[in-house]
């Protein structure tokens, strides 16, 4: 079993600065944990506590059942990619993979055996007699993860396994570790600053935030139901539009004023407003770009969440497209379909899907719906 479990762990490091506070977490064996955040936010120091790289200040830190707080690296029975793949230039692909097998003093038969298969499954078995200077990244990246998955560890440690890639082989290679982790069926603790791996590698994610846990949860979890604005800005690209609105309850009915606009919110997420007593409050909207339509149909349909905006810039993807305007003040973002006639100076009208407006509270940052 490997699973993990982190009680209360805190880092405060020599000059007595806290990278990381009260930092709870229970990990199931086999998951795919991600932690990410924005730099300096402490998920490195966290993932390197685990791998016993750096000691933990105060709180508890167990694999299985073991605490292993004093436990030494090369005891924790996990293995660690790092970002800068620290592959030995001068061994060939097969003595990178075999090295550490060897100062363990497994018979050779058997480092035969063991670094065949994970070629057979990084697809590097053509690859075994090169050096690390004929490869390219991503074969590089897959000698990093080879030597890895040799040591047939418990738990894998990546940070930032990617970052040194191109985003095209950023792609491929997070298709691979997919597998790799069906495959192997390990628990991996992954740390990264990019959303889109998060959200595409993580069976969970761990959004932190300047030392402190914000939110864990699944993508789709963080996704649709964010618990704070830092989270739902940092999850999703383009990130989601804000608007301060003002808060008017009239009867049962709630309007979000934002500048002319009056946008009325669907039933049960207007009951969480006026419970909240946040009548004649400023409030902070947030609409996802997927979420504003510029379509006759949609628009039609939905009088109640109209707003009106000149384009500023038109943004052509290929399967989508971004209209870029500003409203009220914030520069706001509408992913719509490419097949849109909306062109740069245009004045368009948007309307929100209802039942995707999300409502924060201004001072505290948190969700009220
Ligand atoms: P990045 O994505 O940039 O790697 P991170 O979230 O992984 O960021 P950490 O490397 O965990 O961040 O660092 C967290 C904070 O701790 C940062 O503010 C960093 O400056 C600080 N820090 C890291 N190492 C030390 C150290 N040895 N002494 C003092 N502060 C440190």
């Amino acid at each position: 079993m490997a699973s993990l479990s982190l009680r209360h762990i805190n880092k405060v490091y020599p000059n007595g600065f806290e990278a990381v506070k009260d930092f709870n977490l229970e990990i199931e064996d086999k998951e795919f944990i991600i932690f990410v955040g924005p730099s300096g936010c402490g998920k490195s120091t966290t993932l390197r506590m685990v791998a016993g790289l750096e000691e933990i200040s105060s709180g508890e830190l167990r694999i299985g059942d073991k605490v292993v707080n004093d436990v030494e690296p090369k005891d924790r029975d996990i293995a660690m990619v790092f970002q800068n793949y620290a592959l030995y230039p001068h061994m060939t692909v097969y003595d990178n993979m075999a090295f550490g097998l060897k100062l363990r003093k497994v018979p050779k038969p058997e480092i035969d055996k063991m670094v065949r298969e994970a070629a057979k499954i990084l697809d590097l078995e053509k690859l075994l007699d090169r050096k690390p200077k004929a490869l390219s990244g991503g074969q590089r990246q897959r000698v990093a993860m080879g030597r890895a998955i040799v040591r047939n560890p418990k738990v894998f440690l990546m940070d930032e396994p990617l970052s040194n890639l191109d985003a095209k082989l950023r792609g491929q290679m997070r298709i691979e570790i997919s597998k790799l982790h069906q495959r192997l069926g390990t628990t991996i603790i992954y740390v990264t600053h990019d959303q889109t791996e998060a959200m595409t590698l993580g069976t969970r994610i761990v959004v932190m935030n300047a030392g402190v846990v914000q939110q864990v949860d699944t993508p789709r979890k963080l996704y649709d139901e964010p618990c704070n604005l830092f989270v739902a800005g940092f999850i999703g690209s383009p990130q989601m539009n804000f608007l301060d609105a003002q808060c008017e309850v009239s009867g049962d009915k709630v309007l979000l004023n934002v500048g002319p606009a009056k946008i009325e919110l669907p039933p049960a997420k207007a009951k969480k407003l006026i419970d909240g007593g946040y009548a004649g409050k400023t409030v902070v909207l947030g609409i996802r770009p997927e979420d504003v339509h510029d379509e006759p149909m949609f628009i039609a349909s939905s009088p109640n969440t109209v707003i009106e905006a000149t384009i500023r810039v038109y943004e052509m993807l290929g399967a989508e497209v971004y209209l870029h305007f500003d409203y009220e003040g914030a520069n706001m973002t509408a992913r719509v379909d490419p097949r849109t006639t909306a062109r740069n100076g245009d004045t368009v009208k948007f309307a929100f899907d209802a039942e995707k407006i999300h409502v924060f509270d201004k001072e505290t940052e948190m969700t009220i719906t």
